[in-house]
């Protein structure tokens, strides 16, 4: 089922001068529910403006989008994010940072339903014996665990992730993308990550959307993941397919990224996708949008 549908979608910021410049155009996409895409691309090409646009942060230039069937017209607990640095409330331990949202969300909920809904946030991350901790007394992992807790206890209908584990070292980042995992592989919610690290997104996704160079960037290629799941790192990298998929990336965004492409829709009907070990490219349809 179609849980997301992003049409022709455009962003265009002002430049200095004060003309409008186009980060982003004719950005197509429709994403299952329960699925877990992955935005990908040089630095500068446009990924946070769409997931902010996604998030209701940044307004739509033009186009639009559609969330379980309705569309977006700002924020809404219904879309949670999870940026690169979690800002935390310095003056509430883990359990208060959390909860903070969760009266938001929940105001009919009881004092004892909250709670339970906090404590199992920070149990799914990891940090059921931190809940009183203070973020100065917690590492920049633990941080972001919190992060991630606050954004999954308001049990959203789709999760973004902008680069979440950008700021942290390879040891708890490949902790915390496990973390993310054993959630949606249990909660099962639509999920988009925008990332710049190729092995990253192999791991995590079922498709990978690689966009092109900006300004006026748009999608260029999706490629599909088709590892079965749960997965298991040390399991995918011993697979050949797993190398198929990053010299895939790698090559688009140093061979193709600056191509520019046609306007269309891409979901699950229209994608590069491996079958097997053999790479194989479904020619891509040009579709009108309703
Ligand atoms: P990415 O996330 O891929 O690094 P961004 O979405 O942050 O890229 O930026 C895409 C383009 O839009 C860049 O050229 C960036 O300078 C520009 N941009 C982003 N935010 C603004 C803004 N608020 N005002 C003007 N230009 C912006």
């Amino acid at each position: 089922m179609r849980h997301v549908e992003i049409f022709n979608l455009v962003k265009s910021y002002p430049n200095p001068f004060g003309a409008a410049f186009d980060a982003v155009v004719d950005f197509n996409l429709n994403i299952e529910e329960g699925e877990f895409v992955g935005l990908i691309g040089h630095s500068g090409c446009g990924k946070s403006t769409v997931l902010t646009m996604l998030a209701g942060l940044n307004e739509i230039s033009d186009g639009g989008i559609v969330v379980a069937g309705r569309e977006i017209d700002g924020a809404g607990p219904d879309r949670a994010v999870v940026f690169q640095s979690p800002c935390l409330m310095p003056w509430m331990s883990a359990f208060g940072n959390v909860m903070l949202g969760v009266a938001n969300v929940y105001p009919h909920a009881t004092k004892a339903q909250r709670k339970q809904i906090v404590e199992y946030a920070l149990s799914s991350v990891g940090l059921q014996d931190a809940m009183d901790k203070y973020p100065r007394e917690m590492s920049g992992g633990m941080q972001q665990r919190v992060g991630i807790a606050r954004a999954i206890a308001l049990k959203p209908k789709v999760l973004l992730l902008d680069e979440p584990f950008g700021r942290l070292d390879s040891l708890t980042r490949m902790e915390l993308q496990d973390v993310i995992l054993e959630i949606l592989n249990r909660e099962k919610i639509t999920t988009v990550l925008v990332s710049h690290d190729v092995d990253e997104v192999v791991f995590l996704c079922d498709r990978v959307v690689m966009m092109t160079n900006g300004p006026a960037a748009t999608i260029g290629e999706i490629l599909a993941i088709d590892f079965p799941k749960p997965r298991d790192r040390a399991d995918m990298m011993k697979d050949p397919l797993y190398f198929q998929c990053l010299d895939h990336l790698v090559s688009f965004l140093t061979e193709r990224a600056h191509l520019r492409t046609e306007p269309r829709i891409h979901d699950s009907t229209s994608l590069l996708t491996f079958t097997g070990k053999k790479v194989e490219t479904t020619s891509h349809q040009n579709h009108a949008v309703a």
